[in-house]
């Protein structure tokens, strides 16, 4: 009888030395030699998922290659049900061969279920997608498993990956959210010029000028820094997001302004939209992997950190930005054509030596941050769309755009575009076709054969960006609508405006 007592108490106290050891992410269980694989993932993310409370796991759709889209909830208080929360959505490792951005997600999830930690869900609900793309992953590629980049996919949404990231995204209305990647600074280019990028971690955020200015402002001039700072006092070093360089050959930018990647097509929701890019390896995959992956962690923290923080502010911004964008004023404009130009401020852009491996700093002349409009249009009252072109009714259901049957009132001013000739134009150093248009006003003889589409709707921007001809961020240039433009034709989505 003793024996048994004594036997029990043993095996209650091996039970509770396991339940206060800390769970080791895969990686971290093998000494950061190889990343995670996907079997590994999932069979963390399931022990992690019964050991805290806290945390609540959602498959949010499939791959390509059908392995499960996971997003861990983090919530005190059931996931998005407490309307003072801020909600803050963290996705990372879209593309494969970027595997720190899954391995920081990990231990952050990690991290997040120690008690020292759950004061940050007093104020924020937080989804944590730690893989977006593991059919890529497994093989170490950039692209999924139908060979697409899915960070060039947030706007025709071809792929279930970005699909799922949308529809989840739209359930919840996060009001932050952060794209996790890596850079490789180790180009032909760099190495000829001698220098190359050396920051643990760089932070981007939106950059498109049709991101309400105050959002815009905030992110830049305070979270960005803030974050950057957070992460030197931790140890690592830190830098603004900006591609483009080395200097002398090209010039310095930051984030593009497309909105087909994860950050920009989430910001023009209105959202306080992040990228945090680590430094990869020089092998692109295992090389230097636990510095790379603290290094990540440690960046999403400064987030949840900055978050926590200005929780009341962000919050009445993004409220604001987005009734805006839900009664817009009808006479004010959007940009569908923008660049990159200086605005004579210096960069001082921190390098390391090839030869000398010293860090050094070296000021950038072409430096151009700020983003202008160098084309506007005015924003209609919606769009009518032939209700019998199947490519871009989907596409509006893919969106999940708000459409309707179209009912005629003789109020309502049809503007149709002409297609006259095609041009082109360059698009952050890329050529891209720019139409030339002419426009007039006409009657429909069949005002039933279209499809409205109002912009006085969250994604009413993105709307517009998208049907408009001339935007050079627009669907048709894309191959899957490059036949929305044929010269000599009309242009078949027609301007809906008050008479
Ligand atoms: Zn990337």
């Amino acid at each position: 009888m003793k024996r048994i007592i004594l036997a029990l108490l043993l095996a209650l106290s091996v039970c509770s030395v396991l339940q206060a050891q800390e769970l080791k992410t895969p990686s971290q269980a093998n000494g950061f030699s190889k990343p995670s694989t996907y079997k590994e993932l999932t069979s963390f993310v399931q022990q992690l998922d019964l050991k805290s409370d806290f945390l609540e796991t959602e498959v949010i759709g499939q791959s390509s290659e059908q392995r499960n889209l996971y997003a861990l909830k983090f919530s005190s208080s059931g996931f998005g049900k407490d309307p003072s929360k801020i909600k803050v959505l963290i996705f990372a490792q879209q593309h494969g061969n970027e595997q720190s951005g899954k391995e920081g997600a990990l231990l952050l999830a990690a991290e997040l279920v120690k008690p020292e930690n759950h004061y940050l869900f007093d104020r924020i609900d937080l989804a944590v997608v730690p893989q977006m793309n593991p059919d890529g992953s497994e093989k170490n590629q950039r692209r999924n498993g139908h060979d697409m980049d899915l960070n060039r996919n947030h706007l025709i949404l071809t792929e279930p990956e970005t699909r799922a990231m949308h529809s989840f995204f739209d359930k919840y209305l996060f009001e932050v959210t952060e794209d996790v990647h890596e850079y490789s600074p180790y180009s032909e280019d760099w190495e000829k010029y001698g220098y190359r990028k050396n920051a643990d971690i760089t932070l981007g955020t939106t950059t498109n000028v049709n991101v309400w200015d105050k959002i815009r402002e905030l992110s830049n001039q305070d979270a960005v820094p803030s974050i950057l700072k957070y992460l030197n006092n931790k140890g690592y070093s830190s830098f603004v997001y900006c591609p483009g360089g080395p200097p002398g050959v090209d010039y310095i930018r930051h984030s593009t302004f497309d909105i087909n990647d994860g950050r920009q097509s989430l910001g023009i929701l209105n959202s306080f939209s992040f990228i945090q890019e680590g430094m990869n390896g020089e092998d692109t995959f295992a090389d230097n992997l636990q510095k790379r992956a603290t290094s990540q962690m440690t960046g999403m923290m400064g987030l949840l950190d900055y978050a926590y923080k200005n929780q009341i502010s962000i919050k009445e911004l993004v409220a604001e930005g987005r009734k805006q964008l839900l009664n817009p004023d009808y006479g004010s404009t959007v940009s569908i054509q923008m660049e990159h130009v200086p605005n004579g401020s210096k960069l001082m852009l921190p390098l390391k030596s090839y030869s000398t491996q010293a860090d050094t700093v070296v000021e950038v002349s072409d430096y151009r941050p700020v983003v202008k409009s160098t084309l506007d249009v005015t924003r209609p009252m919606g769009y009518l769309v032939p209700a019998s072109n199947n490519e871009l009714i989907n596409w509006l259901d893919s969106q999940a755009i708000i459409h309707s049957k179209y009912l005629a009132s003789g109020k309502a001013s049809i503007e149709q575009y002409k297609i006259t000739k095609i041009d082109s134009l360059d698009f952050e150093r890329d050529i891209i076709i720019n139409p030339v248009v002419e426009s007039r006003i006409i009657t429909l003889e069949d005002p039933s054969s279209y499809i409205f589409v109002p912009v006085n709707q969250l994604k009413g921007n993105m709307i517009i960006i998208a049907l408009e001809p001339k935007s050079e961020l627009g669907l048709v240039t894309y191959k899957q609508f490059e036949d929305l433009l044929k010269p000599g034709l009309p242009f078949p989505v027609l301007r809906l405006d008050k008479q």
